[in-house]
């Protein structure tokens, strides 16, 4: 084959520049044998282990693992930039188009071809920038972030990519090379995990639709695009729903959201947001997590300031406790005079306060605008005394564990004395 080629530089009159020329031999772990060798012309060939073209690194074990490494470490790299908007008060939507302009194109560059399977850095880099734009905490849940923002895994989106360039392959005229190779491949098929046809062939079947493998009638275009994005989204939200009911700080966003949708509270300014995602997700400062991370039983985790003994959850803070009552009084007035809605004679029923402050809301999107913003900063104001009260009794008790310690010494000096006498 080398030959072929020189002989064609020759009879052209041009030369390959042998020092640039690498030969990558794709094998499966085995080494190179001693007698590999490779010469174009009389010049022997630098044998390497990988090689990049067109911006996708080829590695002779038939890993991605460098192009995937590679990209994760440039889009990381353009993070500070959506943190820096972020500080200078950039809007939602304008930090969304960063993030989706600049950052995540760079984590699918070439998804296509190489993106088959999990891949946990770019799930981990669009659960952080969710999380900063949504003004949740950087410990927030994948499932509460991408819910609230109404995205996909970047799994899903590989796999859309790949379906779509798919649906191109297939539709190619019989004599193009990609298409004889494709079919040539594909009536050889073995179960192959780097095979992208296998890979492929996967997918299909996860989304029920090993048919269209088979038969590949896709339809056109924007058919199949249809297609696929209505059974992708499907299996997204099961295995949305599913993570979700493995963590327990979701215990309260798990009865709220039902849908993998945007929520219109985003719409808030990041201060007024950020409350209202906290509360959601279960990533807060309430005593039901901070106990969560300190190991207390969930019994254990009772509201220090109103002496109830009820555990300090969301909604014994936004709807029970006592210490926020005048707080919460003005909320509800507030909504009652902005929408006409009583929220006070719904008192009894939480899930439905909770649901029509901080869930899907109730009435029109206008109605539900006004409330997220009162509820919103309800939230800020009821947190900001939490926090007050909370210090000014850690005072307390440190003041009254100092005379508890100087009476102790006192008592011990007094014995001493006794024994002298
Ligand atoms: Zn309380």
């Amino acid at each position: 084959m080398l030959d072929l080629v020189f002989g064609y530089s020759q009879k052209w009159r041009f030369q390959f520049n042998t020092a640039k020329s690498k030969v990558v031999v794709f094998r499966r772990g085995s080494k190179l044998a001693k007698n590999d060798v490779f010469f174009m012309g009389l010049d022997e060939l630098d044998i390497v282990d990988s090689i990049k073209y067109l911006g996708v690194d080829f590695q002779s074990n038939l890993s991605w693992k460098s192009t995937k490494d590679r990209l994760a470490k440039k889009a990381r790299a353009r993070l500070a930039i959506v943190r820096k908007a972020m500080m200078e008060g950039i809007s939602l939507e304008a930090a969304e188009n960063l993030w989706s302009t600049l950052i995540r194109p760079v984590l699918e560059f070439g998804g296509e071809v190489w993106g088959a399977g999990a891949w946990q850095a770019a799930e981990q880099i669009q659960r952080e920038v969710g999380s900063k734009l949504l003004g949740m905490s950087s410990h927030a849940a994948d499932e509460a972030v991408r819910g609230d923002a109404g995205w996909w895994s970047m799994r899903a989106r590989r796999d859309f990519a790949r379906l779509r360039f798919w649906h191109k392959i297939v539709n190619l005229p019989e004599d193009r090379l990609l298409k004889r190779v494709y079919n040539v491949f594909k009536a050889t098929l073995k179960p192959d995990h780097s095979s992208w046809i296998f890979a492929t062939r996967k997918i299909l079947e996860n989304l029920n639709l090993g048919h269209v493998w088979r038969s590949e009638e896709t339809g056109s275009a924007k058919e199949w695009g249809a297609l696929v994005r209505t059974c992708l989204h499907a299996n997204e939200v099961l295995a949305w729903k599913a993570g979700m009911q493995k963590k327990s700080k979701l215990r309260l966003y798990r009865s709220l959201k039902m849908d993998l949708r945007r929520e219109e509270y985003l719409a808030l300014p990041l201060e007024q947001r950020s409350g209202i995602a906290g509360m959601r997700s279960g990533t807060n400062s309430l005593r039901v997590e901070t106990g969560r991370w300190r190991g207390e039983a969930l019994e254990n985790r009772i509201c220090m300031l109103c002496g109830t003994g009820a555990v300090e959850d969301e909604t014994h803070f936004l709807i029970s406790c006592d210490i926020y009552s005048e707080l919460r009084h003005q909320m509800y007035s507030q909504i009652e005079e902005a929408t006409g809605l009583r929220f006070q004679v719904r008192q009894g029923d939480s899930q439905w306060i909770l649901n029509a402050s901080l869930g899907g809301g109730i009435g029109d999107k206008s109605t539900r605008a006004v409330i997220h913003g009162v509820v919103a900063r309800f939230i800020r104001a009821a947190l900001k005394q939490r926090r007050k009260l909370l210090s000014f009794f850690n005072q307390l008790n440190r003041e009254e564990r100092e005379k508890e310690l100087d009476s102790t010494f006192l008592l011990v000096g007094r014995g001493g004395e006794a024994d002298d006498s």
